[in-house]
């Protein structure tokens, strides 16, 4: 069947390509989003895993999107999307005594010198104080295509900030988060808690130009980050009712087969119901290597780097919540940093480039049915656990055959922490690589898309002459976490990304 001509199709529904949808839409285009899976939001989506029990499938905490504006501006209050803060964020419950990070800088450097004392407090504020300019930077650059010009423009602030030291501003950027933490903090305990922090993106905490990740601390000190109440999925939801709002059309279950691009009569998106939908633009949100095999450019689908894999994730059903023999107020509201030290983050990456998993990773645990009780019933608790670092390509057998071995592994580190918890779980949902790929179409189980490291940010994100949002087929754009400003729940690249679409459609107009 073909259907009426469109201004833009928009392939996949993940929270960026809605965020552009509904900007689309409100700017007077003809907008359809096409998405394969049943449910929308791809990685910010929330399911009943078991009986009145409903489970984020990817992402949990909203950091970045909370440093916009969209909520405001796009009214998502009113299409059912209400945030809990999660403040405290962090807590490291060790029995040596918990500490505990909180949006309020004076409180978690209380908590800090309770346990290793004033100098590592006085150590975190100054590291927080010196990241949090660069880090309204980063978010600030991460709102516009990453030309020259706009980086230069949200650079004027920092250079004001940083005068006096501009000449050693470089080398603070590209600078190894480890070195710089190791820097900054003489304490082992802090140095594992900054460093486990710094690779949540996926490089290691060694890597050259990480740095900036663990600087972006940072942010959960200018604002809490947020859970959406009802579920991850729930922003995902709100941006599709908003989109249905302003008249776009939304079709799941039918994802797309091919796209077609034709400077002269314009593009098409055919899909696996076998519609053809022909448009005046297409805009890909799905990742940028299907978008490539979509397209038939094989040249770009294997030049993209998406890496081997990053963690795994434990979706726990409980009739319990971890119980550390050290609580700290607030512990279940917090991400729980279960980490030993800077050499246990260094074997996991070890083990990873052998190919193996992680033996003793370093974890993170979110208790999200503590703080919102409509996750699941009285006496269940969702208990989510993140490790890394966990290679897609496993040197022995595959992940079918080690998934409940390696689970087995992740429980133990929680049990070592927590003790007791084992005997509260009734069901486990385990998400290795291989999972994310099936089920989310994260390649490789890169929950970023592809590599966020130095060859593939900015300008170069996913690849040269992709970038900014446009590609070199006529017609066809792209957003979410593999472009610029890269993975994690934003919005930003959608956003960014159709300001470009909206004004090459209206250029083409003329
Ligand atoms: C387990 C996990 C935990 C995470 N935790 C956090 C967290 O706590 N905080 C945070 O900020 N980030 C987190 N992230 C990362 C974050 O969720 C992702 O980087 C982000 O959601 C990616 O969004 P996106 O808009 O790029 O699209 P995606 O979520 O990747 O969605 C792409 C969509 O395209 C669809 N699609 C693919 N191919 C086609 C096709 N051919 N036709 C139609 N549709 C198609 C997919 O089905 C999907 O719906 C996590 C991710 C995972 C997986």
């Amino acid at each position: 069947m073909i259907s009426g001509r469109r201004d833009v199709v928009i392939v996949g529904a993940g929270h960026n390509a809605l965020v552009a949808a509904c900007y689309l839409a409100r700017a007077g285009f003809d907008v359809e989003v096409i998405e394969r899976d049943s449910v929308v939001g791809g990685a910010v989506s929330t399911v009943e895993r078991w009986p009145g029990v409903r489970v984020d499938r990817g992402s949990s905490i909203h950091v970045m999107v909370r440093h916009t504006d969209l909520m405001a501006d796009l009214e998502l209050a009113k299409f059912g999307l209400e945030y809990d803060d999660v403040d405290p964020w962090a807590v490291w419950p060790h029995r040596d005594g918990a500490i505990r990070l909180a949006t309020n800088l004076d409180d978690s450097c209380h908590s800090i010198a309770s346990v290793c004392g004033e100098a590592e407090a006085e150590a975190y504020r100054s590291f927080i104080e010196t990241w949090t300019p660069r880090t309204r930077w980063f978010l600030g650059a991460g709102r516009r295509p990453p030309t020259v010009w706009n980086l230069a423009r949200s650079a004027v602030g920092l250079a004001r900030h940083e005068r006096g030291h501009l000449a050693a501003l470089p080398q603070s950027f590209l600078e190894p988060a480890e070195s710089a933490i190791a820097r900054t903090f003489a304490d082992h305990r802090m140095r594992a808690l900054v460093g486990w922090w710094a690779a949540q993106s996926g490089p290691p905490p060694h890597a050259v130009g990480t740095a900036p990740i663990a600087g972006s601390m940072a942010m959960f000190h200018l604002r809490p980050p947020g859970r959406p109440r009802g579920g991850s999925g729930k922003l995902s939801e709100a941006l599709a009712a908003r989109f249905a709002s302003y008249g776009g059309k939304l079709r799941t279950d039918d994802g797309a087969t091919r796209i077609t691009s034709d400077s002269g009569s314009g593009c098409a998106v055919v899909t696996s119901a076998g519609d053809r939908i022909p448009s005046r633009m297409v805009l890909a949100g799905c990742h940028v290597v299907e978008t490539a095999r979509l397209l038939g450019d094989e040249k770009a689908r294997r030049s993209v780097r998406v890496g081997d894999g990053l963690g795994m994730v434990l979706r726990l059903l409980c009739d319990d919540l971890p119980r550390y023999p050290v609580a700290a107020d607030g512990t279940h509201t917090a991400m729980q940093f279960l980490v030993d030290s800077p050499a246990q983050i260094r074997a996991a990456y070890g083990d990873f480039l052998r190919g193996e998993p992680a033996a003793d990773p370093p974890l993170i645990v979110m208790t999200p049915s503590a703080t919102d009780r409509s996750l699941a019933p009285q006496g269940r608790h969702v208990v989510t656990v993140w490790a890394q670092w966990h290679p897609r390509q496993l040197r022995q057998g595959d992940w079918d055959q080690r998934r409940d071995q390696v689970a087995d592994t992740v429980v133990g580190g929680v049990e070592r922490w927590a003790p007791g918890f084992t005997g509260s779980i009734i069901d486990r949902f385990v998400q290795t690589p291989l999972d994310l790929e099936r089920e989310l179409g994260l390649l490789s189980g890169n929950v970023m898309h592809v590599e966020s490291e130095l060859d593939a940010l900015f300008a170069l994100r996913p690849l040269p002459g992709w970038s900014g949002y446009r590609t070199p087929h006529p017609g066809i754009y792209i957003c979410g976490a593999s472009t610029h400003p890269g993975g994690g729940v934003w919005g930003a690249s959608g956003r960014a990304a159709a300001d470009v679409v909206i004004h090459d459609l209206r250029q083409k107009r003329r």
